[in-house]
């Protein structure tokens, strides 16, 4: 099983050396990221660098631009070993990464496969970070296009034109494509996207939230092409990038890169109870999206029946598995109890991991002091009915 690939001894010792770089360097293994128990026995030898299982599977699809072969299990010849000796992860990323703007998103392992691959499909086969001017679709600070979007009543998908501005700091889809009015504005300031293609059903398939009245709105949104869907989604941050930068003149990039857009840190059905805690418990579709706990009826739905605001413990905010004694009415047994300043909010979950997941969630807010800004979104949820 192991027997040696680079076959040729005097570049074994190069290629030992490039590795050990690269295993130094795993942290930006095709993602950017660590590959998180990920197999790194992978080599590109038309790149010239050294990948994760799940990456090579990507470079196996732009066969005109990178062939793959396995470290351990496939015949090198020396000329292969050498250029992987002359090259390596650092040496590419010098030249493929060279120009990537500080908004653009860069995929993790754990992001979806059309992240991934258009991520590495930018990068070699169309070279947008070593070209600027191919940027222009996500950098322009101006976007139109059409895209399929989920309809609010009966879930089918319509095409619509959808309008990113910058300069207004608002993204726009129109209804009818003569239509003078949006049928919607919204905000960039209060916008976020993320891929959701199981909930939404489609590889492409990208949830924009937006806040109206103080309440979230979701739409569905996708593009058959993966290339296009991505750039919109890059250009969503970097409008973001671009709002953030004015509203926060002192800030670095680094430190408003993480608030271009969120993934949410755990969706699922659990069942909940009302106010009084007498009615019966129902089941609900959850998103905890930062520290605001959503609930839905159906996990589509075009907004929340009710949201929770998640404070810190300094402020009052406590997360207890199980349920008060006296509880009834909850079908399913793992409980969770959240105590806030003004009432107590109780859950059941199905299963055991279930609960540990929503628990460890809720807790990670809990746990974290709260920001200046963070009290007035939570001064918004007491004067709610
Ligand atoms: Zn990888």
């Amino acid at each position: 099983k192991s027997r040696p690939v680079f076959s040729s001894m005097c570049c074994v010792n190069n290629v030992r050396r490039k590795w050990k770089e690269f295993e130094k360097s795993l942290g930006y293994a095709e993602e950017g990221l660590p590959s998180l128990g990920g197999d790194p026995d992978w080599a590109s030898y038309t790149l010239g660098v050294f990948i994760c299982l799940s990456c090579s599977g990507i470079h196996r699809n732009i066969p005109q631009v990178s062939k793959v072969k396995s470290i351990r299990l496939d015949a090198w010849d020396e000329a292969q070993v050498e250029f992987m000796a002359c090259h390596g992860n650092d040496a590419s990323r010098a030249k493929f990464e060279s120009k990537v703007p500080s908004f653009y998103y860069r995929p993790t392992l754990s992001d979806c496969q059309l992240l991934r691959e258009q991520w590495i499909r930018a990068k070699y086969e169309r070279q947008e970070f070593i070209y600027p001017e191919k940027q222009e679709p996500y950098s322009a600070g101006y976007r139109e296009g059409f895209l399929w979007k989920r309809g609010r009543d009966n879930g089918q998908f319509l095409s619509r034109k959808f309008v990113l501005t910058e300069r207004e700091g608002a993204l726009k889809y129109f209804n009818r494509n003569d239509a003078k009015e949006p049928k919607a504005v919204m905000k960039i300031e209060h916008l976020n996207a993320t891929f959701q293609p199981a909930k939404i059903g489609h590889p492409h398939g990208l949830q924009v939230t937006y806040l109206k009245d103080n309440s979230t709105r979701n739409i569905f949104i996708y593009h058959e092409d993966g290339k296009e869907i991505v750039d919109w989604f890059n250009a969503l941050r970097a409008a973001r990038f671009h709002y953030l930068q004015v509203a926060f003149p002192g800030a670095s990039d680094a430190d408003l890169v993480p608030k271009l857009s969120r993934n949410y840190l755990k969706e699922g059905y659990m069942e909940k109870t009302g106010p009084k805690q007498t009615e019966g418990f129902r089941k609900r579709w959850f998103t905890m999206d930062d520290r605001r706990l959503m609930y839905f009826k159906d996990p589509l739905d075009a907004f929340a029946r009710g949201e929770v605001f998640i404070g810190s413990k300094e402020s009052g905010y406590t997360v207890l598995r199980g349920l008060p004694p006296s509880t009834q009415g909850h079908h399913w047994p793992h409980g969770i109890t959240i105590v806030t300043p003004d009432r107590k909010f109780l859950f059941a979950c199905e299963t055991e991991s279930d609960q540990r997941e929503w628990v460890a969630a809720f807790q990670k807010a809990v746990d974290r002091p709260m920001l200046p800004q963070e009290y007035a979104v939570e001064a918004h949820f007491k004067h709610k009915p």
